[in-house]
């Protein structure tokens, strides 16, 4: 017998029509994955830069959310909390990422993939502290794993490991010497994830009751042929909108993105990708909805 979904009971309405000339920023990451704030400490952060929206986005769980929300109620801070997801997914031989914004948390699609992806992410994790133990370094797993705790374990926990115990100059070199993906096969420590297709993410979000937004469409190093082919992929398998606005981008990417929104009918998104404080992006930063924008929220009345 097939299951109610939550997309038969819309499991909260959000009241979108005061969006306008708020500050809203719908991507962000906590230590629940690999932010390095806790979620308390992101609400305060939010707080103190008078974001009105924020979105927590972390990769493959939910588990930042009631905490956060707990501690906006507690200290009766004025900051609505969208309830979002990162998802990791395999496209063509990209890892393309998924943004589920609004969703029903509880959603047993959506919880089954979410084990489904912390599985791939262990087993990757183990994998990864295998070749690079072969390069040496034997402690790196256990290190990250301890690093992550009871969150999602990411790259970027390997990459802090592998920085802190100093056989990489920075993060970045341990993706580029180690664990990245540059060219066919990677790296030497580079490990091939399992994760879902954009389609399964789509669907979860979509039986969440959410909206599903590609993440970042300018950082996954594709050229004009494939982001379009991407997009079209992405608005076939009924992907909602795509990220316009992010910190990083100039003005001539985002009037790319937005034409790419138009021309496929999706709806647009921006968010920081909030990850840890530093001096080039922080949370809701330069991030203004474009005019003519059909903006993701708009789903949401
Ligand atoms: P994962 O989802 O486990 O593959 O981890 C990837 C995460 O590592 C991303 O979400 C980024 O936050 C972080 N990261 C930092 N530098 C890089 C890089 N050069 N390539 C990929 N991920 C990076
Ligand atoms: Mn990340
Ligand atoms: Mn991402
Ligand atoms: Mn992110």
């Amino acid at each position: 017998m097939a299951l109610l979904s939550t997309t038969d009971f819309p499991h909260q309405i959000v009241k979108t029509e005061g969006f306008a000339h708020k500050r809203i920023d719908l991507h962000s990451h906590t230590n629940c994955s690999d932010g390095s704030l806790s979620p308390q400490s992101l609400i305060d952060r939010a707080a103190n830069f008078q974001i009105d929206v924020l979105a927590i986005t972390d990769h493959d769980t939910v588990a930042g959310i009631d905490i956060a929300q707990k501690y906006i109620e507690e200290k009766k801070i004025p900051l609505k909390l969208i309830t979002g997801i990162e998802i990791s997914t395999a496209w063509q031989g990209f890892e393309i990422h998924i943004v589920g914004l609004n969703i029903d948390k509880e959603n047993c699609d959506l919880q089954a993939l979410i084990v489904k992806q912390q599985e791939a992410r262990e087993q990757r994790a183990i994998s990864m502290g295998e070749k690079l133990a072969k390069c040496g370094f034997s402690t790196v797993y256990a290190d990250a794993k301890e690093m992550a705790g009871q969150g999602s374990i990411t790259r970027a926990h390997f990459a802090k490991v592998l920085h802190q115990q100093g056989h990489v100059n920075t993060m970045q070199q341990a993706f580029d010497k180690y664990i990245g993906k540059k060219g066919s096969k990677g790296q030497r420590a580079y490990v091939k994830p399992n994760w879902c297709s954009i389609e399964e993410a789509v669907q979860a979000i979509h039986q969440a009751g959410g909206s599903a937004v590609m993440a970042h469409p300018i950082r996954y190093d594709l050229s004009a042929k494939w982001l379009r082919r991407l997009i079209v992929h992405f608005s076939e398998v009924a992907g909602d909108g795509l990220e316009v606005v992010l910190p990083q981008m100039n003005p001539e990417q985002r009037r790319k993105m937005l034409a790419y929104c138009e021309e496929y009918n999706l709806f647009s998104s921006m968010g920081s990708d909030f990850h840890y404080p530093n001096k080039w992006s922080d949370l809701g930063r330069n991030l203004t909805m474009p005019v003519g924008a059909k903006p993701v929220w708009a789903q949401w009345q």
